[in-house]
């Protein structure tokens, strides 16, 4: 049975110190009314997210999102979640998924306009089947993202380097790679340093040598490149975060988009120059990220 529901979170408790905060969620059906119409987070995208990756009811990676939530929260002054009241809601919701995989988000909105406090809640959903694109890949296509490197140190109004239920502009460069023929698309900056893709981080590999751009170019740091690094590092990979030219990306030996639910999608061609793919090595990579991992 597939399941559905949301964890309402009580924001009256945001504060509170305790060991159980299970009397703090109110479950309600998917399908049900939940939010008020004044909702900042509906109106305006003014809140902060994340998406979690469950595999037969194991939450994947939950202190590594639970403190990006926190920098994100930080970075559009939104109070600090409680670290222990959302660990408890992502336990909970957790062990009520099915079988299989599962996406659980956690939201954190401005709350209600003119009303008191943020609201919270954290949904479930069964995730969509990924098992094909993990083995066939992605043809992606580069777009400017239309700001330079160091525009996050420069402009931090521009919340880049959190993450904010703002996406359309994500969804939107996904609809334009569609357009130009192809699965996904790698925001490169102005001047002309490859960041990430909408919704996933960029790894290529050069020989035994792996690198992701570093994430204080104004790009989200990706809890699965993390995992991903551990994991090549514990087989005795070099992994390095680095400033990537554009040049750099149909010269690499291999390159994957990874992100927490879709996990590690191959890339087999870039701008229609194509990528060599290791097959055997990203099942491998695949089967460590379905893994259950803390
Ligand atoms: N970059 C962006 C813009 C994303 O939206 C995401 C995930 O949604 C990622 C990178 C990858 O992050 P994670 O591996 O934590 O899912």
């Amino acid at each position: 049975m597939t399941r559905r529901f949301a964890l309402m979170i009580d924001p009256a408790t945001a504060d509170a110190v305790r060991d159980d905060f299970a009397d703090t969620f109110t479950r309600v059906d998917a399908a049900a009314p939940a939010l008020s119409v004044g909702e900042l987070s509906t109106q305006r995208g003014d809140g902060v997210f994340e998406s979690i990756g469950v595999v037969d009811r194991h939450a994947q990676e939950v202190v590594p999102h639970l403190e990006r939530l926190a920098h994100s929260a930080k970075l559009c002054d939104l109070p600090v979640p409680n670290q222990e009241q959302w660990r408890q809601a992502i336990e909970q919701a957790a062990a009520d998924c099915g079988e299989g995989e599962y996406v659980i988000k956690l939201i954190l909105s401005r709350g209600v306009e003119h009303g008191p406090t943020p609201t919270a809640w954290v949904t479930v959903a069964p995730a969509s089947d990924f098992s094909a694109v993990r083995e066939a890949g992605v043809r992606v296509v580069t777009l400017d993202r239309g700001y330079d490197l160091d525009i996050a140190e420069r402009a931090p109004w521009l919340l880049l380097g959190a993450k904010t239920l703002s996406y359309a502009v994500n969804m939107a460069a996904l609809r334009e790679a569609h357009r130009r023929g192809a699965d996904d698309a790698i925001f490169l900056s102005r001047d002309g340093y490859v960041l990430e893709a909408p919704t996933a981080s960029l790894i290529l590999r050069s020989g035994d040598r792996f690198v992701t751009p570093a994430p204080n170019g104004g790009i989200l740091h990706g809890t699965t490149q993390l995992s991903v690094f551990d994991h090549l590092t514990a087989q005795g990979f070099e992994v390095a975060y680095e400033q990537v030219p554009a040049s750099a990306l149909t010269t690499a030996d291999a390159a994957w988009l990874v992100s927490s639910v879709r996990l590690a999608a191959p890339i087999t061609a870039i701008d229609d120059v194509s990528l060599p793919v290791d097959a055997a090595f990203t099942a491998e990579l695949n089967q460590y990220l379905l893994s259950p991992r803390d």
